[in-house]
Parts: structure tokens; sequence; C-alpha cells
């Protein structure tokens, strides 16, 4: 593949409503999509970095500043591009910035399958066209209210509840979750908010009986995350704990979780993505696909991720009206009432563009001829 230019494009789109976790309460999302222009054709990535570096170390910013000094200059060097996993190695000498990496990483997917004519997921060896939507509820300010809100989505469809938690705001949530709804699917993310230290309030949650406990222990650890996993009953998933398929294997080969969240940004893109799902489909370790209140790209890469066959858990990729007034994706990703995601039949992401909200939602754009 000879890549003829490549875009930036800075968007700002307003949140529906404040969205809180254990780190940060976010009421917009400023993002940077990449379009990779191939042979007539236009590959779209989204950059999936937060405007501060709570969640990862990486910004919507640095990540900018790497794709456009570092990234892009690397693909110029580079030539043509046989198959898109050699992305992966071309950026391998730059460490970490996975967010940036992915976001270009998965233009070029998208160019490719387009190019080649084939849904980037049937490229990608995915088996499903419907994959299972789960809904990810900020922190409330009371039980009561989080019950208010669980209501609503029960309603609308979601059969896997997960709510953000922190110290302070946890057991009693759960709790009323429980008296409320019963035997609800129900897990909670506590992105790295705890440590060794509150072991016997994990030993609590047990009588809970959640599906999983997402990353309760430091973003950056696996070693106490074994001990917590040895002392509790509940699964726990890594989610921050994994950048690279290396992570993944001294996770499991240490017994550090049960389950491995995959978010793609997270991981530096699809080539990465499909070596942790392999790695895992051999271990026994379930996968399914985290969000980063992606906008209508990510999603789509992310709805094409989740149709391998071991993303058996359902994933956060929730339809566009969860998060957006109006998402710039034709058409918009809805859900049905099994909370199944529709995945299309499409060439590439299988989505288009809506010209005039992507224009209405872009304040800065920079070329890159090749
Ligand atoms: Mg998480």
């Amino acid at each position: 593949m000879k890549i003829d230019k490549i875009v930036l494009r800075q968007m700002k789109m307003n949140l529906k409503s404040p969205f809180t976790t254990s780190f940060a309460t976010q009421t917009f999302k400023d993002f940077t999509v990449v379009e990779v222009h191939a042979d007539g054709v236009v590959g779209y990535g989204d950059c999936s970095a937060l405007t501060i570096p709570f969640y990862n170390e990486e910004t919507n910013l640095t990540a900018y500043h790497i794709m456009k000094d570092f990234l892009i200059p690397m693909l110029k060097q580079t030539g043509n591009i046989g198959y898109p996993t050699e992305v992966r190695d071309i950026f391998a000498p730059i460490k970490r910035n996975k967010c940036a990496k992915a976001a270009v990483e998965g233009a070029i997917w998208d160019a490719y399958t387009k190019q080649k004519n084939i849904p980037l997921w049937k490229e990608l060896g995915g088996v499903k066209d419907k994959v299972e939507a789960g809904v990810s509820i900020g922190i409330q300010s009371t039980p009561a209210a989080l019950v208010k809100v669980v209501a609503d989505y029960l309603q609308t469809g979601y059969k896997r509840i997960k709510i953000k938690i922190k110290p302070g705001h946890d057991i009693q949530y759960v709790q009323a979750l429980r008296s409320e709804f019963g035997d609800i699917t129900l897990m909670v993310d506590a992105n790295s908010a705890y440590s060794l230290n509150d072991i016997d309030f994990f030993k609590q949650l047990d009588a809970y009986h959640l599906l999983m406990i997402e990353q309760p222990l430091a973003h950056d650890d696996i070693v106490d995350h074994r001990h917590l996993q040895q002392a509790i009953e509940t699964p726990i998933c890594l989610d921050e704990s994994i950048h690279t398929v290396d992570d993944a294997r001294k996770a499991i080969e240490l017994g550090s979780g049960r389950i491995i969240n995959i978010k793609v940004a997270r991981v530096g893109g699809i080539t990465e993505t499909k070596l942790i799902h392999d790695l895992c489909a051999e271990s026994g370790i379930p996968v399914w696909c985290g969000g980063m209140l992606d906008t209508a790209i990510g999603k789509a890469h992310n709805l094409a991720v989740s149709t391998l066959p071991n993303f058996t858990l359902p994933n956060d990729i929730p339809p566009s009206a969860r998060y957006w007034e109006q998402d710039f994706m034709l058409p918009e990703v809805t859900m049905d009432k099994n909370s199944m995601v529709q995945v299309p039949d499409r060439p590439g992401i299988g989505f288009d563009i809506n010209e005039s909200l992507y224009r209405q939602y872009c304040y800065h754009e920079e070329m890159f001829q090749f």
C-alpha cells in the first residue's frame, strides 16, 4: 500500500452528561482523527488519549506531537507497506505512546481493507456479525442515584452493568444494586484506586457474585494483583496493566487475573490486540473490548476486533447515543433489545463519515504529503 498523504484533524465533541471515574470527571472529548489517503481510498483512525494523563501517560496533545513528529515521518521513510501488521514493527522503536500508534495503525487497517474491498473484521478473522454491548456507568453521588440510572439502562436493554468505584463509593453502591435488581450481570471497575491494604474490602465483595473486578490495584502492577486474586474468589480483570502481548504473558503466568480487557488504544493497535487475543485464547483467558469514551471511529475499530472468537464477554461498545448528542458516523451505532450491536458488512470499518458534523467538530487540521 502506498500512502499519498495523511491528515490529522483535531476535534471536540461534548458528552451528553459528565462521566466520573476514580480519577476524573469528563464533560467533553478532545481528540484527533487520522486520515490515511492511499490510492483513492481514505482510512480513518481515532486517537483515544484523554485531555489529562490520568488514565495513561498520554494526552491528546502529546499523542498529536508523537504522530506528527515521529510516527508519520517513520511511515514516510518506510515507503510502501505490504500488510498492516508491519506498522507495529515500524513503530516499535518508540516507547509506549500506544494511543498515538493505535490511531495511525487503525487508519492504515481501514485503508488497506477498503482497498481490498473486505470488511475489516473479516480480514482479522472475526467470526460473528453481532457483538454484545454492556454499559459502563460513572460514579454517582449516592447509591439511590445509581439505582435510578441503572433502572433506566436495564430498561433500554443492557444486560451487563458495569459501575465505576473508588474508596468511599463502592460497597454500598453494589449492595444497593443487588438488593434492587437481584441477580443482574454486574461488575465494578476501580481504575487502580485501591491497594493491598484493602484486601478485606475485596473479600467482602465476593459475597455479591460480581462478574469481575476490573483493575483494582495500581495501573502498572501485576504482582499485587496476583496476591489479591489468590485471596478472593471474584475474577480480577486487568485493564491498565496490560500494554503488550508480553505483559499479558507475564500476567497470565503469574495468575494476576482471570480475564483481560483489551483496549485497542491502550495496546497500540489492532495487531497487538490480535496477538493478545490469540495468547489469551490459548491460555483459557476470556477477553472483552474496553472503551475510552470512544467516538464513531474508535467504536468501529472496537466492533471489528470484538468479532474475534475469544471476545466472549460483553464489551464496552455502547450505541452512539449513550455518550453523544450526535456522533459523526453514518449510520450511528445502535443496539437491539438483546444488547447486541450489528457489525457492518461493508469494506473497511464499514461506516461513512457524516461530513457536515465532521467539519463542525473539527477545529484544526494539518496535512502531511508523502
Ligand atoms: Mg477499565
